[in-house]
């Protein structure tokens, strides 16, 4: 991903392809952002100025002056002058210059990990469904560690929390990293007497 790329995804509405293959319209990432920061704000237009005040989201009011802050610092360490416009535009301007390859390479580091933190605030990720009770046939444990820690674990959510297609779940062993993908997902999970559809059912139940 280049930094015009992803200042694309953070200012603009624009497409995103879930694992599945579907593409769907999404809006820009700074304002899904700007509204989680006041998330009862939407609902109570017309609403007059009674009741109670509006709930703000403090880890998106960080995550919002962090970006803005850094953006900021760094549109000053480059040009010398203050930004006198919004983040947005910002944003925007800093995919358009003549930027050296270090600002550059800074830059689009950066802007990535903008994106990933406001996907990891608005979009938490479900944690990994652990295989209790099942062997790992790579190690032969089903447990490791002092705390007896379960080995293997399957990996079904996509970004967004939905359960993905059977075909592109993962499976990996904790103790000693082995990991399966794809088709032998579903042949492991026979094998270990966990057909897909009775995980399935379970994952549905959990979520
Ligand atoms: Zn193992």
């Amino acid at each position: 991903m280049t930094l015009k790329d992803n200042a694309h995804q953070l200012v603009r509405e624009h497409l995103k392809m879930d694992r599945d293959g579907k593409t769907h319209k999404v809006p820009a990432l700074l304002e899904e952002l700007r509204r989680a920061v006041t998330p009862g704000h939407a609902g109570s237009a017309g609403g007059g100025m009674t009741g109670p005040p509006i709930p703000i989201n403090p880890n998106a009011l960080d995550l919002l002056a962090e970006i803005e802050g850094e953006a900021r610092r760094d549109h000053y360490e480059i040009t010398s002058t203050g930004w006198q416009s919004t983040l947005e535009e910002l944003l925007q301007a800093f995919a358009e210059m003549d930027l050296s390859a270090e600002w550059d390479a800074y830059l689009t580091h950066v802007s990535r990990d903008w994106i990933d933190k406001i996907t990891a605030l608005l979009w938490p990720s479900k944690p990994r469904r652990k295989l209790v009770g099942k062997t790992c046939p790579a190690c032969g444990w089903a447990t490791y560690g002092e705390e007896r820690k379960v080995c293997l674990s399957l990996g079904c959510w996509d970004d967004e929390g939905n359960m993905r297609a059977i075909g592109t779940w993962d499976i990996e062993c904790a103790s000693c990293e082995a990991s399966w993908a794809g088709e032998q997902v579903a042949y492991l999970l026979r094998a270990l007497d966990t057909p897909g559809i009775k995980v399935v059912s379970e994952v549905a139940q959990v979520s």
